[in-house]
């Protein structure tokens, strides 16, 4: 079953309450006011033809004003000029009601979505107050009655300007937190693309080489084993060679997909460079460095990668170095490089150590 819909959204959206109504009532002295006065105002002054004259002066005024002017002929006045006089009709009726605070509150939501300045929508609220006080001081002989209805009339018009300008201003707040929040995803995103390779989605090697300086403080500091592992895929020309890049870079990625699947979770491993790899092994002997590159060398090795049908025989060649002090992070990544050349010159797909 679906949930029924709330009549009043906005209040809703806005949290316009009925504390916080009641409150905004009667910070404007509104709450004095009842039913029969605001009929009165409707019967001696806001009568359907009253109110089209009023709206008539209304737009007259408006059309001597530049920026109102330049801002109305983008719409069909004839159109609004009939809302506003339903809207005049509706003034104030029911007031304490949700549905008023709603319907005033959907004014100032349309205004501020068609671009129109909160100080024109302000100044326009004024000037229809004045047209309407200017009837009643014309109709009404009553000195009592005059001054009631002027204090309604100004009352209501400063409900409409406050809900106006809260609205307008959450409204504001509102555009504001999505583009904050539009700006932190592409930062998060940016961020992302920075530390982690697009291909491989392993580590980048901006964040290879700054966790691996990281690494080597910390063993540095706590005498803690750390062993680094160039990794070169081996013969991968062939592969381009024979089958093209994009077989090429699907291989590259499952290649690393497997190393990654070799590693404990706190190992870390990045792209060097395009089909080199380096494994950091954190208070790791250069005992159990071996056994882990072994593992990965098994894993490439023992089974063919398999892209669109095609299984391609990989393997890999790796060399060890362990962390000594002194070694700064290329002296260590040479360690491990020479090494490495050395597993190719022993004739590939083996691990040794520098
Ligand atoms: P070796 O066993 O001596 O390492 O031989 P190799 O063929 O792997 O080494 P070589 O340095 O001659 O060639 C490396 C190849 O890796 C050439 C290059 O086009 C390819 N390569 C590097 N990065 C990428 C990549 O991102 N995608 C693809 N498809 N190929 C890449
Ligand atoms: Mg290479
Ligand atoms: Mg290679």
């Amino acid at each position: 079953m679906q949930a029924a819909k709330s009549a009043t959204p906005l209040c809703d959206q806005f949290a316009f309450d009925i504390d916080w109504r009641i409150a905004q009532l009667s910070l404007i002295g509104l709450h004095e006011f009842t039913r029969d006065q605001v009929r009165l105002l409707h019967e001696r002054v806001l009568d359907r033809e009253t109110s089209a004259l009023i709206v008539d002066r209304f737009y007259s005024q408006l059309d001597r004003h530049g920026p109102a002017r330049e801002l109305l002929s983008s719409f069909d006045v004839a159109h609004l000029r009939e809302r506003q006089i339903n809207v005049l009709e509706g003034f104030g009726d029911w007031f304490q009601d949700a549905t008023y605070f709603e319907s005033r509150a959907r004014l100032g939501v349309t205004h501020a979505r068609v671009g129109l300045p909160l100080s024109l929508y302000v100044a326009s609220v004024g000037l229809m107050q004045s047209l309407i006080l200017e009837v009643v001081l014309e109709r009404l002989d009553s000195r009592e009655q005059r001054r009631m209805l002027t204090e309604l009339v100004v009352k209501l018009s400063s409900l409409d300007v406050s809900l106006a300008t809260e609205v307008y201003h959450r409204a504001r707040m509102d555009g504001l937190d999505r583009s904050l929040k539009s700006l932190e995803r592409q930062r998060e995103q940016l961020r992302q693309q920075l530390e982690q390779d697009s291909l491989t989605e392993v580590s980048s090697r901006t964040s290879l080489l700054r966790e691996m300086a990281g690494a080597m403080e910390r063993a540095a500091k706590t005498g803690q084993p750390l062993v680094v592992t160039m990794v070169d895929l081996d013969n991968f020309k062939v592969v381009n060679d024979e089958h093209g890049h994009l077989i090429g870079d699907r291989v590259l990625k499952e290649v690393a997909a497997r190393i990654k699947s070799a590693l404990r979770n706190f190992d870390l491993v990045g792209r060097y460079g395009g089909e080199e790899f380096v494994v950091l092994l954190e208070n790791t002997s250069l005992h159990t460095a071996r056994q882990v590159a072994e593992r990965i060398r098994r894993r490439i090795a023992d089974e063919p990668v398999e892209v669109q049908g095609v299984a391609v025989n990989m393997s890999l060649s790796q060399g060890l170095a362990l962390y000594v002090e002194g070694d700064d992070v290329q002296s260590l990544l040479s360690h491990a490089d020479q090494a490495m050349y050395r597993a190719k010159a022993a004739g590939r797909n083996c691990v040794v150590e520098g």
